[in-house]
């Protein structure tokens, strides 16, 4: 028990202590007719401070806004000494105030000087003022400032007050947003020159066109209600419109009976139904929120947490429920106000974006995209680039510096991108697109002829593919088959494991895209980066080294047994390959390959057609693979060299590390002497050889592998071109010579065959 006195309310003269919302309701409704008032920004931080105070009985009410990147300045005080206003100063992380800037979160304590965070500024004078109730200001997940206020007596703020200060929080960042209230700062300057930033390039190419931001910045001025049973009334209304939009969606004829973009599509119909959600909202409008600040705020929480959460799978969900939220403004916004027309060439710009959400812009209207989060590996950036539009994600402040319109350029090559740019810059990346065009007409031209040598070398090119929306690819590229399958890509589009009858489905449909041309499925290869949402993953120490791919299979094998019985089920009567990742010794091989054949001997009795052949082979992406016993290399059917894998294992060296992923060259001589090693061990059992790393796709290392003998090169769809552009235009046995003689002279051999490539002519 404690005697520690609860807080009190001033709801009227009478100081009566009104319950629920109406606590906070009064007090935004004061805060209404004080900002009705004209006045400069100073005064109405004054006024602002003044009313809290007096409403919460607090003897300090102050707030601190944060100037420039990291330090949060105090602008108003009732309490606090009036000489402390603009010299009163804290880093983010810095004393409670600075510490719920960092995180976001609540500071309730009614010892504030014992509090281990506690940090004292004689300029205040507040050592005397024990209580303290601090929340962040912040909008969106973007931190503007923090409200405080503080009691000389011990109090227990309780959550009435919790809730209040919020939400009058979440007043000023609305009002601070829509640039009444904020002080002049130099970052917010509305004539801004050209801006650079360097992220990481997630998808090929380069676009020039005109920013288009994903969420258009949707302005506030007064989020207080005028009359909350409307506001509930408008919120329900959008709730529902919200609704039929998803149904529409779902029902539409465009929408395909399977594949990601249903998926995606009835986990937002579930989350839009979802009861929990509506009761946040209509609380918020029964603080007295206007319902677009009711949804806003809900949606700043959610936004806190993602930043927040270490699990994809959470982070996924809640980047979800971020996204429906948007959709909701939308629908509660004048379209004017919320839906900015698309420019031609649009570059999508925003802090982070769903693979429903990419998916739902008009196929063709995207020339690029600029995140700043997204990775590499996540679904949106697997869309990109099956859709071809060049993406660069990790691109720091991008989406705060983009003004709807401005020039923008998208290198996704290099991860550069440029918004505002100068007139040489620009010009220099016309060229550049202008190249690419000629190429890409080239490589047209190219399209139905040989990846021949001049010295009659014919050498096999295929495609890597993951997506539905990949295969489109394959008859354009003149390639000649999928080369890898990457199964797991389907996996980690949808919210839970796809069924049986999903599977057959898409594989299927890939058989079925693919015709004559043969395409190598390669079983689920989840695990270290590749994270599928509905599988709980152990924190690993070395997830590279980890229980991924062929280990989960065989550790769970009722995954892998569904998988196969779908291939099999989905091959009816055409040919099939399938192959294992990460095998790491002729035992793995052997259960993977058994769990396959046994299931196409149950295909026979359950009356499906079967296979009209069956291959099974594995991926080579272990060096010790390539010491097995010669019984390995005649059983297994086909191996395919996964060269991301194998070069982090060969050279110890972390693929997905910034620091060591481009460190050593897949052309070295010891990589080389390992590659032959395999080639030999592959000729004498009469193993079928290819190889499906990025470095495939690659002219210099493609000539490289090919002269080492690798014969079948398995690439990213737009590489086909250039690759086979650079075959037609080499001779092999030429190409061994200069090898063979930079290995005799300890010569680097990347440099040497450039050197060669760029005097004999041929394009790299
Ligand atoms: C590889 O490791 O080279 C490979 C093709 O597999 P992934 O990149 O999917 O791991
Ligand atoms: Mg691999």
């Amino acid at each position: 028990m404690t005697d520690t006195p609860t807080s009190g309310w001033d709801a009227s003269p009478g100081k009566a202590k009104p319950g629920g919302a109406a606590a906070p309701r009064l007090l935004l409704r004061r805060l209404r007719e004080t900002l009705a008032a004209p006045g400069e920004v100073p005064e109405r931080l004054d006024q602002i401070v003044k009313l809290i105070a007096t409403s919460m009985v607090a003897e300090v009410c102050s707030i601190y806004l944060l100037r420039g990147r990291d330090m949060l300045e105090l602008w108003a005080t009732e309490g606090l000494k009036a000489e402390a206003v603009h010299n009163a100063r804290l880093r983010i992380g810095e004393g409670l105030v600075g510490v719920i800037a960092r995180d976001g979160g609540t500071v309730n304590t009614s010892n504030a000087r014992e509090h281990p965070e506690f940090r004292y500024l004689p300029e205040t004078g507040e050592e005397i003022y024990r209580s303290f109730l601090g929340v962040p200001i912040q909008r969106l997940g973007k931190l503007i400032g923090v409200l405080v206020v503080q009691n000389e007596r011990p109090i227990v703020y309780n959550e009435e007050d919790e809730e209040a200060l919020r939400v009058v929080a979440m007043v000023i960042a609305e009002i601070a947003d829509a640039k009444s209230l904020l002080p002049p700062d130099g970052d917010d300057d509305e004539d801004r020159g050209p801006f650079h930033a360097v992220g990481t390039g997630a998808a090929d190419g380069v676009a020039i066109g005109q920013v288009h931001l994903h969420e258009p910045r949707l302005l506030l001025p007064n989020p207080i209600a005028d009359d909350v049973t409307q506001e509930r009334i408008r919120l329900r209304e959008a709730m529902d419109l919200l609704r039929s939009d998803i149904d529409e969606m779902l029902d539409s004829s465009s929408m395909p009976a399977t594949g990601d973009h249903r998926d995606v599509m009835e986990t937002y119909r579930l989350f839009a139904h979802d009861r929990g959600w509506l009761r946040r909202l209509e609380a918020g409008v029964a603080t007295g929120l206007k319902a677009e600040a009711a949804v806003d705020a809900a949606r700043t929480e959610t936004r806190t947490k993602i930043d927040r959460a270490r699990d994809p799978y959470l982070r996924e969900r809640l980047n979800d429920m971020d996204d429906l939220a948007q959709r909701l403004l939308r629908r509660l916004m004048a379209p004017t106000a919320a839906d900015e027309p698309m420019p031609p060439n649009a570059i999508l710009i925003a802090r982070t974006i769903g693979p429903g959400e990419l998916m739902d812009y008009p196929r063709g209207a995207l020339a690029g995209i600029v995140l700043e989060e997204g990775s590499p590996s996540s679904h949106a950036t697997i869309v990109a680039r099956a859709l071809d539009i060049p993406l660069v994600v990790q691109a720091g402040r991008c989406a705060r510096e983009a003004n709807q319109g401005d020039i923008a350029i998208v290198n996704g090559d290099q991860g550069h991108v440029h918004f505002r740019p100068r007139h040489d810059v620009v010009a220099a990346y016309e060229e550049k697109l202008t190249l690419r065009v000629q190429e890409k007409q080239a490589f047209a031209a190219l399209r139905d002829e040989p990846a021949k040598t001049t010295d009659g070398e014919h050498i096999t090119l295929l495609i890597n593919a993951g997506l539905s929306a990949d295969l489109p690819n394959l008859p354009e590229s003149g390639a000649e088959g999928v080369g890898l399958l990457r199964t797991e890509l389907h996996f980690m589009l949808n919210r839970q494991m796809p069924t049986r009858e999903e599977q057959t489905r898409f594989y299927s449909y890939i058989l079925g895209k693919a015709g004559d041309k043969p395409v190598t499925f390669r079983t689920l290869d989840v695990g270290s980066d590749k994270v599928l949402p509905f599988l709980k993953q152990m924190p690993e120490e070395n997830p590279a080294l980890g229980w991924r791919a062929i280990r989960l299979g065989l550790d769970r094998p009722a995954i892998l047994k569904m998988q196969a019985q779908s291939l099999l089920r989905a091959a009816h009567g055409r040919p099939l390959r399938v192959m294992f990742p990460m095998v790491s010794n002729l035992h793995e091989f052997k259960r993977a390959r058994g769990i396959v054949l046994q299931e196409a001997e149950r295909l026979n009795t359950k009356r499906h057609t079967p296979p009209s052949h069956l291959q099974i082979g594995t991926m080579l992406e272990t060096p010790s693979l390539i010491f097995e016993d010669d019984e390995f290399y005649k059983l297994t059917d086909f191996i395919s060299i996964g060269g991301n894998d194998l070069m982090q294992f060969f050279f110890a060296a972390d693929r997905m590390n910034e620091l060591t992923a481009g460190r050593y060259d897949i052309t070295s001589i010891s990589f080389l002497r390992m590659l032959r090693v395999i080639v030999r061990r592959c000729t004498e059992n009469e193993t079928e050889l290819s190889f499906c790393g990025e470095a495939a796709g690659k002219p210099i290392d493609a000539l490289a592998l090919a002269a080492t003998g690798i014969t079948s090169l398995s690439m990213r769809p737009a590489a086909i071109g250039h690759v086979k552009r650079a075959i037609r235009a080499a001779n092999l046995s030429e190409i061994r010579a200069i090898i063979d003689s930079a290995e005799k002279n300890q010569k680097p051999i990347r440099q040497t065959l450039i050197e060669y490539c760029t005097e004999t002519g041929i394009p790299i």
